[in-house]
C-alpha cells in the first residue's frame, strides 16, 4: 500500500466530507479525504487511492493559488488552482460595489485575472448608469466588457455577445461569480451544454439520492478538457479573513501608488496627518473631479476600504475553514 500505488486525480466536485474525482482518463470516482485535516476543494490535483468503487485522497498537489467565500456564519475554502475570476454583473438587479471589491481584492491577493461583465447591454438606461459606476474600476485597469446574454427584443447590440466572453473561458480555468438574476445560469448553460444536467447527477452522487444545488462544480468546456468553468451555487461574498489589515491598500490599484506619499510608513490611512490615501481621496471630492481619472480615489472605494480594514482587524467571530 506505498505511495507508488496512489492515481492521480481532480476534484471536480464537493460537498462536505465527499467529494468527486475525475481520473486523466476522464472516469468519476466518489471520495473521502483521509483524516479531517485533509480538506480538499474544487480544482485540487491529489493523489487517492482506490478501493473497491470508491476512493480516498492520500495527499494534495500544492496549490497555486485558494479561494474562501464568506457566508452568514463562516468563511470557508471552495476552489483552487485557478486562473481566473469572471465577476458577472448586470444592469439590474443593482450590483454591490463592495461584493464587486471584495472579489477583486481576493483576486489581487491570489494572484488570479479578474474580468467583469456587464450583462443585460439591451436594458439602455440602467446599463448606461452601471456602466457609470464601474469606471473607477475601468481606471484602475480591470477589464470590463458589456454583454446581452438574452435581450428582452432578442436583439444582440454591437460588441455584446455572449460568444465573446466565452471565447475568454477557453484554454482556462475560470470561477464565475455573480449576485442571483445577474445571469449567470444563462452564461453557463450556453458555455456548457449539459450543464444542468451533470449538476443534478453529481448532486444525486454526493448528497446520496437528495436534490440539491449547493455543490461547488467543475465544467469542461471543451472535449479536449483544456477550459474549464467553476460554479458555486449561492456564492456572494469572498471570504478575506487571511489578508493582513495592512496589505489591504496594496490589493486596491486606486489605493496603491498614494501609499507611498503617506508620511508614516505604517500609516493605516484611516486618521494619520499627512496621508497620501485621504489626501487623495480629499481632492477628488473638491475639484468634484470623476472618480474614473487615474490618481483619484473615489468615496465609495475609500468607504470599502475603511470598512474591511475594520472587519480584518476586528477579531474572528467565525471558523476559518
Ligand atoms: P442567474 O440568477 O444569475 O442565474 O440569472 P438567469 O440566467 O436566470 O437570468 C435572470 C433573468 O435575466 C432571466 O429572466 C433572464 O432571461 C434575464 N436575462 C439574462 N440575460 C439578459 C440580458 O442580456 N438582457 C435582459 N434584458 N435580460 C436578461
Ligand atoms: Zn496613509
Amino acid at each position: 500500500d506505498g505511495p507508488d500505488t496512489l492515481e492521480d486525480g481532480l476534484i471536480v466536485a464537493s460537498h462536505g466530507r465527499h467529494c468527486v474525482v475525475e481520473t486523466p482518463d476522464g472516469q468519476r470516482v466518489i471520495c473521502h479525504p483521509r483524516g479531517k485535516k485533509l480538506g480538499v476543494v474544487v480544482g485540487d490535483r491529489v493523489r487517492w487511492q482506490p478501493s473497491q468503487d470508491e476512493g480516498t485522497i492520500e495527499q494534495i498537489t500544492p496549490r497555486r493559488n485558494l479561494l474562501y467565500r464568506q457566508d452568514e456564519v463562516r468563511t470557508k475554502s471552495f476552489a483552487a488552482n485557478l486562473d481566473q475570476v469572471l465577476i458577472l454583473v448586470a444592469a439590474e438587479p443593482e450590483f454591490s460595489e463592495h461584493q464587486l471589491s471584495r472579489a477583486l481584492i481576493a483576486c489581487e491577493a491570489e494572484h488570479i485575472e479578474p474580468l467583469i461583465v456587464l450583462n443585460k447591454a439591451d436594458l439602455a438606461p440602467l446599463f448606461a448608469r452601471a456602466w457609470q459606476r464601474l469606471a473607477p474600476y475601468r481606471a484602475m485597469g480591470y477589464t470590463v466588457l458589456p454583454m446581452a446574454a438574452k435581450p428582452v427584443d432578442g436583439v444582440v447590440p454591437a460588441g455584446c455577445s455572449l460568444d465573446d466572453v466565452i471565447a475568454r473561458l477557453q484554454g482556462r480555468t475560470t470561477l464565475i461569480l455573480g449576485p442571483s438574476g445577474a445571469g449567470k445560469s444563462t452564461l453557463i448553460n450556453r458555455a456548457v451544454p449539459r450543464a444542468a444536467a451533470l449538476t443534478n447527477e453529481i448532486s444525486q452522487a454526493l448528497n446520496s439520492g437528495k436534490h440539491t444545488t449547493t455543490t461547488t462544480t467543475w465544467y469542461w468546456l471543451d472535449a479536449a478538457r483544456t477550459g474549464a468553468l467553476i460554479d458555486s451555487p449561492g456564492f456572494q461574498e469572498f471570504g478575506l479573513r487571511h489578508i493582513e489589515p495592512m496589505q489591504l491598500a496594496a490589493y486596491m490599484p486606486d489605493l496603491k501608488p498614494h501609499v507611498a506619499e503617506c508620511r508614516f510608513y505604517n500609516c493605516t490611512h484611516l486618521h494619520e496627518p499627512g496621508c497620501g490615501v485621504r489626501a487623495a481621496v480629499a481632492e477628488a471630492v473638491l475639484q468634484a473631479e470623476s472618480p474614473a481619472s487615474a490618481g483619484v480615489i473615489s468615496a465609495s472605494r475609500y468607504k470599502i476600504y475603511s470598512d474591511l480594514f475594520h472587519e480584518l482587524s476586528a477579531p474572528p467571530n467565525y471558523g476559518v475553514g
